[in-house]
């Protein structure tokens, strides 16, 4: 088959890989009709990846047919349309029967398009590992955009405005506008927020959250602007969506006493200077993780059916699975106004 493959920093090609074979009777095979750019995928574009693999396949965010299953699937079959969660668990342990993945206890955090360990689905075809546990048929009312959009990018957004504490009439904060931003954006209010302001440095990223009923911010000026708004109190919840030093130091300094932060972006450094006077100042909670996306489906899928979340708007580009390598480039450069990019085998 062809997948883009990752072959070392700022080298993703599309190439020959080797198709997916079942390798265990509870997976199965499914032939890819579309699959999308997620920010994470950058970092690895970067070589900031997980693991030094060279030559594995990247993605972790698709939908497709299923075509071949293991002895042991009960669930599904070949024909089925599916969302696969782009985080894959054991499904058997105490944490993945909570539909909590990114806690198994029987195997590392299994994220597709990490390493030669799971390949990723930026590909014409992806194994799925326990396929009845980790993939779903996809629901009524809901189309191949909104189902790639639960892949990974709404349920992380809920996730991470979950970890935020954001309920009705609170103050919150998002920071970076990117699509797991302005999902956040979107999620903040059917959670009930009071009022959002949306901090980002790209004017139509400010533009679509504004659209949503945010108040926007540039980074310079959001921290006054903020403290004007709420008459010095800041936000009780702030959710950070970029996952960069700065970023996340500015979030912290949003939050209002006995406020909490939450990050949701992928880290860029691992060394972030945490600031830990001002934390215990101001009595803050400060949380971060991998987001178990099937865990969130329940909550979602109706939400997403009854038109209350409308992420997939921010899908902004469409091409094939052989000009990844230039999607890849669009999206790092954030040029074009690139938010969503999916890519159709
Ligand atoms: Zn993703
Ligand atoms: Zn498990």
């Amino acid at each position: 088959m062809k997948a883009l493959c990752y072959q070392g920093p700022g080298d993703i090609r599309f190439e020959s890989a080797p198709d997916p074979v079942l390798q265990d009777e509870r997976d199965a095979i499914v032939r890819v009709r579309a699959c999308s750019i997620c920010g994470s995928d950058l970092h690895i574009f970067h070589g900031l990846g997980f693991s030094q693999d060279r030559g594995y396949c990247v993605g972790h965010e698709a939908v497709g047919e299923v075509v071949e299953v293991g002895r042991a699937v009960r669930r599904l079959r070949s024909g089925d349309q599916v969302m696969l969660s782009g985080a894959a668990g054991c499904g058997e342990c105490a944490a993945c029967v909570t539909g909590d993945v990114s806690r198994c206890r029987k195997q590392p955090l299994q994220v597709y398009g990490l390493s030669h360990a799971l390949q990723g689905c930026q590909a014409e075809a992806v194994r799925v590992p326990v396929a009845d546990f980790n993939a779903a048929r996809i629901p009524d009312g809901v189309n191949l955009d909104q189902a790639l959009m639960l892949t990974d990018a709404l349920p992380t957004a809920w996730y991470g405005c979950v970890n935020a504490d954001i309920g009705p009439g609170r103050q919150v904060a998002v920071v970076g506008l990117g699509p797991i931003g302005l999902a956040a954006v979107e999620c903040a209010f059917v959670m009930g927020a009071a009022r959002v302001f949306a901090i980002d440095p790209v004017s139509e990223r400010r533009e679509r959250a504004q659209a949503l009923g945010a108040v926007p911010f540039v980074p310079g000026e959001a921290r006054q602007a903020i403290r004007d708004a709420t008459q010095g109190s800041m936000v009780e919840c702030v959710a950070e969506a970029v996952g960069a030093d700065a970023s996340i130091a500015q979030a912290l300094r949003l939050a209002a006493n006995g406020g909490t932060v939450s990050v949701i972006g992928a880290p860029r450094s691992l060394k972030f200077e945490f600031p830990m006077g001002l934390a215990m100042e101001r009595s803050l909670t400060f949380r971060i993780g991998i987001c178990s996306p099937a865990r969130w489906w329940p909550a979602l899928v109706p939400l997403v059916q009854q038109g209350r979340l409308g992420v997939e708007r921010n899908i902004t580009h469409r091409l094939p699975l052989a000009e990844g390598a230039a999607a890849y480039r669009l999206f790092d450069q954030r040029s074009d106004g690139v938010l969503k990019t999916v890519l159709t085998p």
